[in-house]
C-alpha cells in the first residue's frame, strides 16, 4: 500500500511488547488519527483497543512542560546544573554507588543507551535498573542459565508454523491482544492446531483454548518439571539432540522425578486425568511453542519455572526449528531494546557481562571511559530499600511511576521522600512519583520523539515524531546528554541527533566481536540520519542492511536467512563456553504464604483497555468504559464463605497495607485465589492502589517481585 509520507508517518505503539507498526496522521485542523501499519511485519494493519485510541491519550492536559525545582517554574541551564552538580558532588562525599538511576521500558533504546553509558562508564556505579525488572528480569535470567545469553529464540511466524501452542500464565488476549488476534486467525485457517492455556483464571484467552488447566497459583514449576518427568516414563524425549546439543539432562531428570503423577496433581491442584491429557498432546507434537508472560516471570520461583519449560524444549529438541520453542513475551514496548543497551542493573552494553573483565574492558575502551561499573548494581526492589535504607543519596527516575508500580508501595514512596535529592524525568506533572521529586524535568511524549524500541521477537523499529514538542519539553537522550556533558563528560555525550546514539550503539555491538556472540547489529554502525530516518523495521543479529521484507503469514515460508535474521539455534549451537544448551535441575516446592489470617492468594495482573498507572489510557473515556472501576474477582464459593455480594464494596488486606474495590462474583476465578487489575492509583480511585498490598518479595536468581501470589484477606466493607 502506497503511504503519503508528507501525511502519515509510520511510527511504533507504545504500549505493550508486541511492537505494532502504527501510521499516524495529522489534520490540517490538529486533528491526530492513527490506523495500523499494514506492512509492518508484527501487525499487518492490525491494532488492539489500546493501540486504536492512541490518538485520544496524547492532549497536553496534565503534562510538565517546564522544568521545576521545589515547585518553582526554572529554566534547563538551572535544573541541569543542579543535576550535574549534585550528582558530582555525592559522588566525591560518598562515592559513585550512592547514586542510582531507575529507569523504565518506555525509554527508547537510545534514550536507554546513553542513561546506561552515563551511569555504568562516567559515573561508574551499576546502580540502573529498570521498570522492566518487574516485567521479564526472570526469563533474561532462565535465557542465561539455559543458553548462555539472553537470547530469544521465538519469532510471532513460530505461533502461526505451531500445531500446539501452550500458553502460560499469560492472558494474551488482553495482555498482547494482536498476537492473540494472529493465533486466533491461524487457527481459523489450521483447525488441527490446538492451543492450551495454563492460568489459574479462565481469562478470555480461554477462548481459543482447547483446554484450559485451571493451575494452583504458582504450580508451574511442578507442571513442567512433571512433564519432563513423562517424556522421560514415556520414551518421548529426542536423545539424539540431548546428547549432541545439551548438557546436564540427567540431573534434571533426576531431579524432576522426585514427584509422581499423583505429586504433581497435588502441587498444581490439577486432576491426573488433565495432566496425562495435557503431557500426552505435548509429547504427541513435534511443533509446539510455548509462549510465557508475567503469570512465569511475577514469581519467587520465576526463574525456576522460565528453566522447566525451556528444559521440556531441550528434551524434546523443540527448539530452533520452525513452529518450535519457548517463547517470553514482554510487558513493555522497549524491555527488549533495555535488555540490548544493558539498561539493568546486572548486565553491559551489548549483551556484554559485568561480572567478564574481557566484557568490562572491551566497553570501556570502547567508551573512553574513566571507569566501568566492577559489580553488579542494585536491582529494583534492592534499590528502592538502599534509598529507604539511607545508602542512595541522589536517585533519578526516568518516564516511570514507582511510587504506584514497585511492590509495597507505600514504603517506596515513604523512601522516595525522604531521600536526599531526587530527580524525576517524566512526561506528566501530576504523577504520585513526580510529586516527591526535588527537580523535575519535562521530557517529550509518544509522537514528539524519535528513536527505537524493539518487541519481543527481536525487531527493531522506529518511533518517529509527528508533533511538536509542547513547552520546553525535550526528549530523555538529550537530558541525560546535557547532564553528563555538566558533570564533565562532555566529549562522550556530544550527540545531537538520536541516529548517532543509534549508530553508536550499533558500532559497541559488533566491536571486536569475535563471532562467538553472533547477536549484534554491528551493520548499522554509523547509520547516518537519512538512513536512520528510512530505517524499516529489522530483527536482530543483523546479517544485511537489506531489511527484511515484511511478509503476510499465508505467504509460507519464514523471511528469515538472505533478509537480515538467522534463526537462533538452528544449527544445535548455544552461547554457553562447550556450545551446548545447560538443562537446569529443578524441584518443585509447595510452597504456600496463606494463613488462618491472610487465606486468600491475590493475583495482580492487567485488563484490556488500561495500560500500567493509567497515566496515559486513562485520558481516554472510551478506554475507560471498558472496566470502570477497581475491582476483585472473587469464586462464588469464597465469596459466600466471606459474606461478600456481587458489586459489594470489599477491603482487601494484607501485611503490607489495604484497599478498597468492587466484588466481581465469577466463576472465571479459581477457588481460594482472588485477581485484582494493578492499574487505579489514588488519582483515579479512593484507596485503589494495588501495590500497596504487594511484598518486595523477590525471585533469588532474577530479582523480580513476586506480584502475583499475595496473601490476602478481604471482607465486606460497605453495601453497594
Ligand atoms: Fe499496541 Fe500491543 Fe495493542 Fe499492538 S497489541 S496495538 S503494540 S497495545
Amino acid at each position: 500500500m502506497e503511504i503519503d509520507a508528507a501525511r502519515e508517518v509510520r511510527t511504533t505503539c507504545p504500549y505493550c511488547g508486541v511492537g505494532c507498526g502504527v501510521l499516524a496522521k495529522v489534520a490540517a485542523d490538529g486533528q491526530v488519527s492513527v490506523r495500523g501499519d499494514p506492512d509492518h511485519p508484527a501487525n499487518f494493519g492490525r491494532l488492539c483497543s489500546k493501540g486504536s485510541a492512541l490518538a485520544e491519550t496524547i492532549g497536553l492536559d496534565g503534562r510538565l512542560v517546564h522544568p521545576e525545582i521545589h515547585d518553582r517554574r526554572t529554566g534547563w541551564n538551572e535544573a541541569l546544573d543542579l543535576v550535574a552538580s549534585t550528582f558530582s558532588q555525592t559522588i566525591a562525599e560518598h562515592g559513585p554507588d550512592a547514586i542510582a538511576f531507575y529507569v523504565s521500558g518506555q525509554l527508547l533504546t537510545e534514550d536507554y543507551y546513553l542513561a546506561n553509558k552515563l551511569m555504568k562508564g562516567f559515573i561508574g556505579s551499576a546502580n540502573i535498573d529498570t521498570n522492566s525488572r518487574l516485567c521479564m528480569a526472570s526469563s533474561v535470567a532462565g535465557h542465561r542459565r539455559a543458553f548462555g545469553a539472553d537470547t530469544v529464540p521465538g519469532t510471532y511466524e513460530d505461533l502461526e508454523l505451531a500445531d500446539l501452542i501452550v500458553l502460560v500464565g499469560s492472558n494474551l488476549a488482553w495482555c498482547h491482544p494482536v498476537l492473540y488476534q494472529r493465533i486466533a486467525a491461524a487457527r481459523e485457517k489450521r483447525p488441527e492446531m490446538k492451543v492450551v492455556l495454563i492460568d489459574p483464571r479462565r481469562t478470555m484467552t480461554s477462548d481459543i483454548a482447547d483446554m484450559h488447566l485451571a493451575i494452583a497459583p504458582d504450580g508451574d514449576v511442578a507442571l513442567f518439571t512433571g512433564l519432563l518427568a513423562w517424556l522421560g516414563q514415556h520414551n518421548a524425549l529426542d536423545r539424539a539432540y540431548i546428547t549432541a546439543h545439551t548438557t546436564g539432562f540427567g540431573q534434571a531428570l533426576f531431579a524432576a522425578s522426585a514427584l509422581d503423577l499423583a505429586g504433581v496433581a497435588a502441587a498444581t491442584g490439577l486432576s491426573e486425568d488433565e495432566l496425562s491429557r495435557f503431557y500426552s498432546l505435548f509429547a504427541a507434537t513435534a511443533r509446539t511453542v510455548t509462549v510465557y508472560s508475567q503469570g512465569v516471570n511475577q514469581s519467587s520461583s520465576g526463574t525456576d519455572k522460565v528453566n522447566a519449560i525451556i528444559n521440556c524444549h531441550l528434551a524434546t529438541g523443540r527448539i530452533g526449528k520452525p513452529g518450535t520453542g519457548p517463547f517470553s513475551v514482554t510487558g513493555q514496548p522497549n524491555a527488549m531494546g533495555g535488555r540490548e543497551v544493558g539498561g539493568m542493573a546486572n548486565m553491559l552494553a551489548a549483551h556484554m557481562e559485568i561480572d567478564d573483565p574481557g566484557h568490562r574492558e572491551r566497553v570501556q575502551r570502547f567508551w573512553s571511559a574513566p571507569a566501568i561499573a566492577g559489580k553488579l548494581g542494585l536491582k529494583a526492589v534492592e534499590m528502592f530499600q538502599a534509598v529507604a535504607g539511607g545508602r542512595i543519596k541522589a536517585l533519578w527516575i526516568m518516564a516511570t511511576n514507582p511510587v504506584d508500580s514497585m511492590p509495597d508501595a507505600d514504603a517506596v514512596e515513604a523512601a522516595i521522600k525522604a531521600c536526599p535529592f531526587v530527580v524525576v524525568s517524566d512526561v506528566l506533572a501530576g504523577t504520585d512519583t513526580i510529586r516527591h521529586a526535588h527537580v523535575r524535568l519535562p521530557a517529550t511524549a509518544w509522537g514528539e520523539k524519535d528513536g527505537t524500541v524493539t518487541n519481543s521477537e527481536r525487531r527493531i523499529s522506529r518511533q518517529r515524531a509527528f508533533l511538536a514538542a509542547p513547552g520546553e519539553a525535550r526528549p530523555d537522550w538529550w537530558i541525560v546528554a546535557e547532564v553528563a556533558r555538566r558533570m564533565g563528560f562532555g566529549e562522550a555525550f556530544g550527540h545531537v541527533t538520536p541516529a548517532e546514539i543509534f549508530g553508536e550503539h550499533a558500532a559497541l555491538s559488533g566491536f571486536e566481536n569475535d563471532g562467538a556472540r553472533d547477536f549484534d547489529i554491528g551493520i548499522y554502525a554509523g547509520i547516518d540520519g537519512e538512513e536512520y530516518e528510512a530505517l524499516a523495521p529489522f530483527q536482530w543479529p543483523a546479517s544485511s542492511r537489506a531489511a527484511q521484507s515484511p511478509r503476510r503469514p499465508e505467504q509460507g515460508a519464514r523471511a528469515v536467512r538472505g533478509s537480515s535474521t538467522t534463526r537462533f539455534f538452528a544449527n544445535g549451537n548455544f552461547y554457553t563456553s562447550d556450545g551446548k544448551a545447560r538443562f537446569i535441575p529443578i524441584r518443585a516446592s509447595t510452597d504456600t504464604r496463606t494463613n488462618p489470617d491472610f487465606p486468600l492468594i491475590l493475583n495482580t495482573g492487567r485488563i484490556r483497555d488500561h495500560w500500567h498507572t493509567m497515566t496515559r489510557t486513562g485520558k481516554s473515556a472510551r478506554l475507560s468504559q471498558h472496566i470502570a472501576e477497581p475491582f476483585v474477582e472473587i469464586h462464588p464459593a469464597d465469596a459466600q464463605h466471606h459474606g461478600i455480594g456481587d458489586a459489594d464494596i470489599v477491603r482487601i488486606s494484607s501485611t503490607r497495607g489495604e484497599v478498597l474495590v468492587r466484588a466481581l462474583i465469577t466463576p472465571r476465578q479459581r477457588r481460594g485465589s482472588v485477581f485484582a487489575p494493578m492499574h487505579w492509583t489514588d488519582q483515579f480511585a479512593a484507596r485503589g492502589r494495588l501495590d500497596t498490598l504487594t511484598a518486595p518479595l523477590v525471585d533469588p536468581v532474577s530479582g523480580q517481585p513476586a506480584l502475583k501470589h499475595v496473601a490476602v484477606r478481604i471482607e465486606k466493607f460497605a453495601a453497594k
